[in-house]
């Protein structure tokens, strides 16, 4: 397999088999491409920040991909951004396979390969870039990433369906916080990861900048910048706090604060609220982050270059407005069919109000328009 530059060698399923690729003896998803392909660019970025700080040399800053596989994902950082990687994977075939991946790609000098468990190795080095790309969940790797980390916490989260209020009661074991699974539960699943983040953090008296994020169909991904100290860990913990959607007339509203009086009553309809969090409110990227990135997809040969740089474009430009309308369930409560996204966004732009359309998806757009005006603005068009 050949992504960007980096060539490795990982085992292929026959086309017709019938079992998923964590069933295979190492772990190989093609259709991660695009998250390794940002991954690239965006650590490279961050790369360059580090530098530019100068109190490290390149040689000297220290990536990990914890659960590596075929260590296809360590392997391009080393080979393509062009610094020092460990790759590590408990399991002995992976061991392996890293160690000949390695070989071809004649990057012996710059990687580690270590077979741990993952929490023990980042309970025993420190990293500036700690990369946990687990199956499943991350919340079980959180804490012992937060005591390693020295610069940014990259986490990839596959259980969708537990972090978006669809698995409720897994969602909260996992991540000690109420989702609820609503139109907007993928920017729900987003929030209750990187509040989760953002509270595993400040038991290490860190805090975080969300540098970049994005959710696709199957997973969460998230760049966290982390900023040592207890003032950068109180500023972040004012960034979290509960989410209240009223399920009679679509209204929602961030109340910001871990310890806060929650009106029940929905202040437009007077219906009983639902309410989630604790969850991060604060923006989940960086603008000037979210252009260095794109500038950065130019110059490396990606095979997912254009669908990175749309996606990345979407989560640059859309509003810091925690949560997004779906204009297709408003169209539906309305009896009302629905226009083009962008004459919508239009319409409320005409009206005074901001708007913006989401990376979420393609019918779902921001606004600080009250859901009353919203309603009223889609009944006219
Ligand atoms: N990062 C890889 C990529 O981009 O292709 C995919 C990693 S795969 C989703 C997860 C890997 O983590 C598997 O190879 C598995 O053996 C390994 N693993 C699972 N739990 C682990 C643990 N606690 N410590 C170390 N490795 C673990």
């Amino acid at each position: 397999i050949v992504e960007g530059t980096t060539k490795v060698s990982v085992p292929v399923p026959p086309p017709d088999a019938t079992f998923p690729p964590s069933a295979a003896p190492v772990f190989y998803n093609p259709e991660m491409e695009l998250n390794r392909d940002i991954n690239v660019a965006a650590t490279a970025v961050f790369v360059e920040r580090l530098l530019s700080r100068k109190e490290l040399l390149r040689e000297e800053v220290r990536y990990v991909d914890a659960f590596s596989a075929s260590g296809i994902r360590g392997l391009r950082i080393a080979g393509e951004v062009g610094i020092h990687a460990t790759m590590n994977d408990w399991s002995p075939e992976a061991f392996e396979l890293i160690k000949e991946n390695i070989k071809i790609n004649g990057l012996e000098e710059q990687t580690q390969v270590t077979r741990k468990s993952a929490n023990v190795l980042l309970h025993e080095q420190k990293f500036h870039i700690v990369d946990i790309d687990p199956f499943g969940t991350p919340a079980p790797f959180l804490d012992a990433a937060s005591t390693s980390v020295r610069g940014m916490l990259s986490v990839t989260a596959t259980d969708t369906a537990p972090l978006c209020g669809a698995h409720l009661k897994a969602g909260i074991r996992k991540y000690a916080a109420v989702p609820l699974n609503t139109e907007y539960h993928s920017e729900m699943g987003l929030r209750i990861l990187l509040g989760a983040c953002a509270r595993e953090l400040a038991k290490h008296e860190k805090g975080m900048l969300p540098l970049l994020s994005h959710v696709t169909r199957h997973y969460v991904r998230t760049y966290l910048e982390v900023l040592p100290g207890t003032k950068q860990t109180d500023r972040t913990l004012k960034s979290i706090g509960f989410s209240i959607h009223c399920p009679k007339c679509g209204f929602r509203g961030p109340v910001y604060g871990l310890a806060v009086h929650i009106e029940k009553e929905c202040p437009v309809c007077g219906a009983f609220t639902q309410i989630a969090g604790p969850l991060w409110l604060g923006p989940f990227r960086e603008q000037a982050f979210c252009d260095e990135v794109i500038s950065e997809l130019e110059v490396h040969p990606l095979n997912t270059k254009d669908k990175a740089k749309k996606l990345i474009t979407l989560c640059r430009d859309e509003l810091d407005i925690p949560m997004f309308y779906d204009q297709h369930v408003i169209c539906k409560e309305l009896g009302a069919s629905a226009t083009g996204i962008e004459i919508l966004i239009e319409a409320l732009k005409a009206q005074g109000f901001e708007a913006s359309r989401t990376h979420f998806s393609g019918t779902s757009f921001r606004t600080d328009a009250p859901i009353t005006e919203i309603k009223e603005i889609i009944r006219a068009l």
